[in-house]
């Protein structure tokens, strides 16, 4: 049966979970589809469910893990009266309104299927993934040596030497800010030049603690509780070689979670939604907040901060519907 609500929200990271919370504290009763767990990678919580020690969310001290942090935002989310969903949106029609909302655990044909939603307003928060190489144990260890985040991670390596892989500027600028904590910070580039912005190159190159080691790739992660090195294979000559890291920051790019609404709302040549004035898409009554629509900063506190945005345009844009 399908069921009717005013706000529904795809995406339970920090962006969707503060959405919920302020949408719920202004009465809306917001159905949130939080995700299922599709793989260690891919569950409801988004990616601070990978993380340990989160050092840099503004309120904590002493730092709080990841998964506890989000659990947090949850129950105060419910506490609110969120309902929670706990599937997947398989498809979505934001041709009309009330929009339609279509979720994995239905039985049967999509295209005979009645929605599981239809709602006045939607707020997207879906994330992006990082990029991962799919060297064995890679995602085991995400918290415990290998990292996606150098502005999250950065600290816990004071005095360390590091690896980075990739060769563009996310690379560049990861491998950068890294040697304001670590002595030493290996870019590993599976080719013999970067793609990286020649300025961003340049700044990398000029830096005395970084070291480029070109045409390699990460073929073994080392370390039973935790990275103590990896092995290197040289693409051209095949040989292999132990590097002693006990980090591994892998920036080799980010995509973002938009396929479900390809053909339905404007997304940029990187397929990131496109928003203005604030939260706003190119339909109207569908929000968008985090890390779905911002490739720059791609933090925990500014994906909270646009996700309080997205509830706030949607409750006042509800509130106009009903008003004009
Ligand atoms: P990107 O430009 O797509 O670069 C990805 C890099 O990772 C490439 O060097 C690629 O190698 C390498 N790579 C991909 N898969 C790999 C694998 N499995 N193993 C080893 N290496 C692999 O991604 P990005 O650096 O995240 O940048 C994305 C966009 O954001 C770009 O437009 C970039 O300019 C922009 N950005 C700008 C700034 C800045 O200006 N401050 C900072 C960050 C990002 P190949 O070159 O061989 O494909």
């Amino acid at each position: 049966m399908t069921q009717k609500t005013k706000v529904a929200i795809v995406g339970s990271g920090p962006a969707g979970l503060t959405a919920a919370i302020y949408s719920a504290r202004a009465n809306l009763s917001p159905v949130m589809i939080e995700g299922e767990i599709s793989s260690t990678s891919d569950q409801p919580g988004g990616q601070l469910m990978l993380t340990t020690e989160i050092e840099n969310f503004p309120g904590f001290i002493n730092g709080i893990d990841g998964p506890e942090l989000m659990g947090n935002f949850k129950a105060q989310a419910e506490r609110f009266g969120t309902l929670i969903h706990s599937a997947k949106v398989s498809k979505v029609d934001f041709s009309t309104r009330p929009f339609r909302l279509w979720t994995t655990d239905q039985v049967g044909d999509l295209n005979d299927l009645d929605p599981a939603y239809e709602t006045d307003s939607v707020i997207i928060s879906t994330g992006a993934r990082s990029l991962m190489l799919g060297v064995d144990r890679e995602i085991e260890l995400i918290g415990h040596g290998v990292s996606t985040c150098a502005t999250c991670d950065g600290f816990f390596f004071r005095g360390k030497e590091i690896a980075v892989v990739g060769g563009g500027d996310s690379a560049m600028e990861e491998a950068i800010f890294l040697t304001k904590f670590a002595t030493k910070v290996y870019v590993i580039v599976r080719r013999h030049e970067l793609r990286a912005s020649k300025i961003m190159a340049d700044r990398a190159m000029a830096n005395t603690k970084i070291e480029f080691i070109w045409e390699s790739v990460v073929s073994e992660l080392i370390g039973e509780n935790s990275l103590e090195a990896i092995v290197l294979q040289n693409r051209a000559t095949k040989e292999t070689s132990k590097l002693l890291v006990t980090g591994l920051f892998v920036a080799i790019g980010h995509v973002p979670n938009t396929d479900i609404f390809q053909g339905q709302i404007d997304l940029d040549e990187n397929n990131y939604i496109i928003t203005h004035d604030g939260t706003y898409t190119s339909v109207e009554g569908v929000f968008a907040c985090g890390d779905v629509q911002d490739h720059k900063y791609r933090q925990a506190i500014t994906a909270a901060g646009s996700g309080c945005m997205a509830a706030i345009d949607t409750e006042r844009w509800l509130e106009h519907q009903v008003t004009h």
